[in-house]
């Protein structure tokens, strides 16, 4: 028979501008960023740097300041691997809103774990610059609309539970605590389990 081989598993460390997640209470996040210079960052580099960090945290926006970096862009896209909608958005402003609105459960990727009902504009046009220092103004509608709308927020130093009433995001704070008590309870009885079963 032959004999299992362990795969070595690489050492990503070199990677040394590997771009870490802050918690929600960092002070970053509630300041508008510095706006983006052409000059003297590389667009493409901080895109595709951007996008790579969101898809492994799993989610469908990420802005530049949540992973501490003090520039006024973001990215979105749709996670696929082959024909990926992905794109970065630099030095936006919103010009205008669709007075009809919309409410969805929305989350955060610096809020794990927290869902929040929020009412947000149908359609939204805004102007940015593209990665290539091109300036552009676009209209958006539905998901996309209210995806580059939470990302927007985090360029104004604000997060969605500040969309929320307090109650509500009490509320789901509270159930979510529960959850991850309920989790730790969990995983201390199962190391307990582990540890009765090392000494048998
Ligand atoms: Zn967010």
């Amino acid at each position: 028979m032959e004999e299992l081989e362990l795969t070595k598993i690489e050492d990503n460390e070199t990677l040394v501008d590997e771009l870490k997640l802050l918690t929600p209470d960092a002070e970053i996040l509630r300041k508008i960023p510095t706006e983006f210079d052409f000059e003297k960052d590389d667009a493409k580099e901080w895109k595709t740097k951007m996008l790579e960090t969101m898809k492994k945290l799993g989610g469908v926006g990420l802005s530049a300041n949540q992973v501490g970096v003090d520039k006024r862009f973001f990215v979105i896209g749709d996670g696929k691997e082959e024909d990926a909608f992905e794109k970065a958005f630099f030095n936006p402003l919103v010009i205008s809103c669709s007075e009809e609105k919309e409410s969805m459960k929305e989350g955060c990727l610096s809020y794990p774990g927290l869902w929040l009902m929020i009412s947000r504009p149908k359609q939204v046009t805004i102007r940015y610059w593209t990665e290539e220092n091109e300036e552009l103004i676009e209209t958006y509608e539905g998901v996309t609309a209210r995806v580059i709308l939470h990302e927007y927020d985090h360029m104004l130093g604000y997060n969605f539970t500040q969309r929320a009433s307090k109650l509500k995001v009490e509320r789901a704070m509270k159930a979510l605590n529960k959850k991850f008590k309920k989790h730790q309870r969990l995983l201390k009885q199962q190391s307990v389990n582990i540890n009765n079963n090392k000494e048998e």
